[in-house]
């Protein structure tokens, strides 16, 4: 008779992923970088700054600037403040993008950087310059946030 159940073993072994690192990359980052942002995230007490909203805060940016062709594309407010909703609001997305830059420690952040500067041109390239955004924008300082709006309405 066996002294310890086969079950008894195998719950001893260590579990194999080590807690509070992320199952996967954020696609087109390195593992490394994925990792300093997601510490990044969980150590926020932003309450816009949680663990995925990098990623997702990519995902969105692209996803703006994916139709094809050369017409505008206007940001539009997301007509919602929550955290989920508001990634609607594209701005809002290179928001959560910049607060990550400014937290991330230099090799990670010049990574990042790196990956969002061609959307950053890309943006520039694909919206109009708002010259009455000092008077209308919130936060205007924000050059992604001086470019012209489409309202609820869709006008
Ligand atoms: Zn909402």
């Amino acid at each position: 008779m066996p002294r310890k159940r086969p079950g008894a073993l195998r719950a001893r072994q260590p579990s194999r992923a080590p807690r509070g690192l992320p199952a996967q990359r954020i696609h087109g980052l390195s593992l490394r970088t994925s990792r300093a942002i997601e510490r990044v995230e969980r150590l926020s007490d932003d309450y816009y700054l949680y663990p995925g909203a990098t990623d997702r805060a990519l995902r969105r940016y692209r996803e703006f600037l994916s139709p094809p062709g050369r017409r505008p594309r206007y940001p539009q407010p997301s007509g919602c403040d929550c955290r989920g909703c508001s990634f609607r609001d594209v701005r809002h997305a290179r928001d959560v993008l910049e607060d990550v830059l400014r937290q991330l420690p230099p090799r990670p952040r010049a990574e990042l950087r790196h990956r969002v500067r061609p959307l950053d041109a890309a943006y520039a390239a694909r919206t109009l310059p708002d010259p009455f955004a000092g008077r209308r924008q919130w936060r205007a300082y924000l050059w992604w946030r001086r470019r012209l709006e489409r309202g609820y309405e869709g006008g």
